[in-house]
């Protein structure tokens, strides 16, 4: 996945275009600029990629999150439904806003299960976050029909699925709003970063203005510009964008990487009957940054993620025992640890996750392991791993 890995040339060019005139900033300066605009163009290039009418880049992909429920409308006391296997930054952006993050059980698409969600349902539910976690997607038919049905809104979570696709459509273009992440470790990294998209020009318009102080972005004085309502700063410098723009045009050649690497290591394990992968809905197509399997049960796949480790097999993640990506170890979260008070309404609204369990979500990660694909592994690397994996594998069953 990460494309820090390939960090070359064309990236330097890009910096160096605005290192250059020193005009480190997206908006204004337009004399001084020499007609570099790297976010715009990054901006340009995304809406092509995405076939997303809009595109607003901003600081990260959690403001990326934040921005795009803010731009919908979700704030105070809102009850946002989210997957149990995520990263942090989903129930961040959401508690930002002073909205309630609803946890509910994944499926063997390793996110949302339809059936959860549908119960997680409440007068209060305002929005439905679908986590395309590790390279794939949750069973988007069945989200996008509970969503309507309920008026809900469906934000689409694709920091870790840049470049997969549901149907023919570009991952994140799915829902309502679609968020990306450009941290260092993601598909296209801008160093920090991040993306929302959307066809709704009023989501738009407002995440434009949001993520840069409330700005209405009208005229060239910046100054003199009218503020229709409060924001926020989660702008991109143009540095970012810069390293963004190169590393994009660049997507087509890391997804064929990563599909080729993943195919080797998939086919090698698909020879041990006992070992199953995630499911891929129907007319989705993965976008190869990890390759997901299932073992039997939890001491097996404790036992094999133990050895992958002693045995230098590196990027290999057992997410059950793993502090960053399952509610198992969110302790900071279930105890509302903050530097600051957090509203009754919050508090009250989450109290459920003091005692909740997540049998289901248990049952799949419990057995999860999921390997990172790299861009920088030759063929001879990526066999190596495949065979050392099937041996470790077959020796711990
Ligand atoms: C990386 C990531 C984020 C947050 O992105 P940052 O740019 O690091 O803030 C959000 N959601 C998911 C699923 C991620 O993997």
């Amino acid at each position: 996945m990460p494309g820090f890995e390939l960090f070359g040339d064309a990236e330097r060019k890009e910096v160096n275009d605005v290192l250059h005139t020193g005009v480190l900033m997206r908006y204004g300066f337009d004399g001084m600029r020499n007609g570099n605009w790297k976010a715009k163009e990054l901006e340009l290039e995304l809406q092509n990629s995405f076939k997303a009418e809009y595109v607003q880049l901003v600081s990260s992909g959690t403001a990326a999150v934040s921005v795009a429920l803010a731009s919908a409308g979700v704030g105070a006391g809102d009850e946002v439904i989210m997957p149990t296997f995520t990263f942090v930054a989903s129930f961040e952006a959401i508690m930002m806003l002073g909205a309630i993050p609803v946890l509910v059980d994944i499926d063997d698409t390793l996110t949302l299960s339809p059936e959860a969600v549908e119960k997680a349902i409440t007068p209060k539910t305002k929005a439905i976050m679908v986590v395309q976690m590790c390279g794939s997607m949750g069973r988007m038919s069945d989200l996008l029909n509970i969503s309507r049905r309920h008026n809900l809104l469906l934000i689409e979570d694709a920091c870790q699925a840049i470049g997969g696709t549901y149907k023919g459509k570009p991952l994140g273009s799915v829902g309502d709003l679609g968020c990306f992440s450009f941290d260092f470790v993601k598909t296209i990294t801008c160093g920090e970063g991040g993306a929302v998209i959307t066809n709704n020009k009023a989501y738009y318009t407002n995440a434009d203005h949001y993520s840069d102080h409330g700005h209405d972005h009208v005229g060239n004085d910046r100054g003199a510009e009218s503020h229709p309502f409060l924001g926020y700063n989660f702008r991109i410098s143009e540095l970012h964008a810069a390293v963004g723009l190169a590393q994009v045009k660049r997507l087509n050649e890391f997804l064929a990487i990563q599909k080729k690497n993943y195919t080797i290591l998939r086919d090698a394990l698909s020879k041990i009957p006992e070992v199953t992968f995630r499911t891929v809905p129907e007319g989705g197509e993965e976008s190869y940054a990890f390759l997901n399997f299932f073992l039997p049960d939890l001491e097996i796949a404790r036992k094999v993620s133990q050895k992958f480790k002693d045995h230098g097999i590196d990027a290999c993640f057992h997410y059950y025992d793993n502090n960053w990506h399952y509610i198992r170890k969110w302790e900071h979260l279930k105890d509302l640890k903050s530097l600051f008070p957090i509203s009754d309404e919050v508090r009250k609204g989450m109290e459920y996750l003091q005692t909740k369990e997540y049998p289901q979500s248990d049952h799949f990660i419990g057995r999860n392991i999921s390997s990172l694909i790299k861009l920088s592994w030759t063929e001879e690397t990526v066999r190596n791993r495949a065979e050392k994996m099937v041996g470790i594998i077959q020796e711990s069953l």
